[in-house]
């Protein structure tokens, strides 16, 4: 990783494995706590990077021109977007506590580091993308709370097999 950060130079780490805490308002009045840990927050031509590292097999799914108008539908239901919506929490709550600062987000995996860290965006994040995902978070958060809908178990079983929840769902 450093042989290929040396490569990437100039950059500057400015926090390592940080804590960021930001809230939500939900429509019942109800504030939501978000809480992240990010690996790694460095700046590079004046664009703060927020990078995730990541050992496992890593797929990413990125904004473009042509996929605007479903992109955060599609990550509200597709896991293949898991990483880009972790990315895309992350510098949701960066942005909140840091609202001057530009940001692009990254992973790094862990895996191919010759290949350097894999932008979800390629250029920094605009005022109307956040705000089109935090939209999106606050509906999902509003569904997760909403006692007249049902949790139900997914008919994907692959989803299931490193699931935490297996004990108590019983699948
Ligand atoms: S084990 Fe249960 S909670 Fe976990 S993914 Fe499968 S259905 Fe969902």
């Amino acid at each position: 990783m450093l042989e290929n950060d040396k490569v990437n130079l100039p950059f500057k780490i400015i926090d390592l494995e940080c804590s960021l805490y930001g809230e939500l308002n939900l429509n019942n009045g109800t504030k939501i706590k978000l809480k992240g840990k990010i690996d790694r927050i460095d700046v590079k031509d004046n664009i703060t990077r927020i990078i995730d590292y990541k050992t496992g097999t890593v797929k990413i799914k990125k904004l473009t021109e042509k996929n605007t108008d479903f992109y955060f539908d599609d990550m509200l239901e597709n896991p293949d977007y898991k990483e880009s919506f972790q990315g895309y929490f992350y510098a949701h709550l960066y942005k909140k506590l840091n609202p001057e600062s530009n940001v692009i987000v990254g992973i790094y995996p862990m895996k191919k580091f010759k290949e350097g860290i894999m932008l979800i965006n390629d250029e920094f994040i605009t005022e109307e993308t956040y705000t089109e995902f935090e939209n999106h978070l606050i509906e999902l958060i509003n569904e997760i709370y909403d006692p007249s809908k049902k949790f139900t178990q997914t008919d994907d079983l692959k989803r299931c097999e490193y699931c935490p929840y297996k004990d108590i769902c019983k699948r």
